[in-house]
């Protein structure tokens, strides 16, 4: 595809994000159908058009788990990139949707997303940096792919640059300042799972240890964030936090729970697949390998391919497509 911003027409509004917003769109020389993604930066030209080269490489991306690329191009003041459209959305917008995911569909998430991460790395040595629901994306004929990894270095200095919110995916070894690896997809695939399989993000109220989230005190490493000191309004922003489940954490004025969060992470068991017992015991039994606080100890997607519960996924014959036209 040879793509021009006048050769697409906009069909549709697809959602917003932190980094720009997603609309679907129709190539019209060719009718087909795609979802363009259009991201505002912020940066010289030289840079605008080194991000466009580093993007190229999406071109040689070739896996059923990652989502198609069909080009990128600028507009100013925008960076629009054209990928496959997905016509059942992200799986976030599912959940909410349709409520908790069924355990088994989830077991086709976590092999997918591990396929997808291991082509990534074992073949261009990308690592995707952004796994989340939102970036989990399914359509009708019961495909899972994931999408909006981090191919271009200089695409993600850019939106980090202007990033403001929610890194509630992040594993403990990143919010503490360590390098990207693997193992930090692993993590947030880990918390991902848990947040399909309970629709809700597992950070977010009726935890039964969290007894009192504000009475983490400022343990992070000094320089990774100031940690404010503890007022009266930051003990109803926790309230408000509480009574409106985890996702408010993107309203205004909550950035006091996104450290309470962070510490959280930093600090305390990682979350399971509760109650014991609701979920198979491989199940659950991955969920805990993904979240090992210490890196070291966790599996990185390879050696993951391998766990039982993947091994059912793949022989499983359960029927995504069936399952997909049922919302
Ligand atoms: P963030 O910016 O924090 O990563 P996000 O992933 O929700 O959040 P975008 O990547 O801008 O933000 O995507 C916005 C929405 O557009 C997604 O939630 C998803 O539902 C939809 N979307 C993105 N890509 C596609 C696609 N290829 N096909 C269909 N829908 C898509
Ligand atoms: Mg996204």
């Amino acid at each position: 595809y040879d793509l021009r911003n006048e050769d697409l027409k906009d069909l549709q509004e697809l959602g917003q994000g932190n980094g720009g917003s997603v609309k679907k769109v129709e190539h019209v020389p060719t009718k087909t159908i795609m979802a363009k993604k259009i991201v505002l930066i912020d940066a010289k030209p030289s840079v605008r058009k080194q991000i466009l080269r580093e993007l190229h490489i999406m071109h040689d991306c070739h896996s059923p788990y990652i989502i198609s690329f069909y080009g990128a191009f600028l507009s100013d003041p925008n960076i629009c990139i054209c990928m496959e459209y997905m016509n059942k959305g992200s799986l976030d917008g599912i959940y909410k949707k349709i409520g908790a995911i069924d355990i088994e569909v989830v077991g086709h998430v976590a092999l997918a997303v591990l396929e997808g991460l291991t082509y990534l790395y074992d073949v261009h040595r990308i690592i995707h940096r952004d796994i989340k629901p939102s970036n989990i994306l399914c359509n009708s004929q019961g495909q899972i792919k994931i999408c909006d990894f981090g191919v271009s270095g200089e695409l993600i200095n850019s939106i980090a640059d202007t990033f403001v919110g929610t890194s509630t995916y992040m594993s403990p070894e990143r919010i503490q300042g360590a390098q990207y690896t693997v193992k930090s997809d692993v993590w947030s695939l880990g918390i991902s799972l848990i947040e399909l399989a309970l629709g809700r993000f597992p950070f977010s109220e009726s935890d039964p240890d969290d007894s009192d989230l504000s009475d983490f005190e400022g343990t992070l490493s000094p320089g990774t964030i100031g940690l404010p000191p503890k007022t009266e309004k930051d003990k109803s922003a926790k309230k408000d936090r509480r009574k409106s489940k985890g996702v408010s954490l993107q309203g205004g004025g909550m950035m006091m729970s996104i450290l309470e969060l962070l510490q959280h992470i930093v600090n305390e068991p990682a979350p399971r697949l509760t109650p014991e017992g609701r979920f198979p015991e491989e199940a659950e039994d991955f969920v805990d390998s993904c979240l090992f606080k210490d890196p070291d100890v966790r599996k990185t997607p390879k050696d993951l391919l391998k766990h039982p519960w993947v091994d059912q996924a793949r022989a499983s014959t359960f029927d995504l497509e069936t399952w997909a036209s049922t919302f």
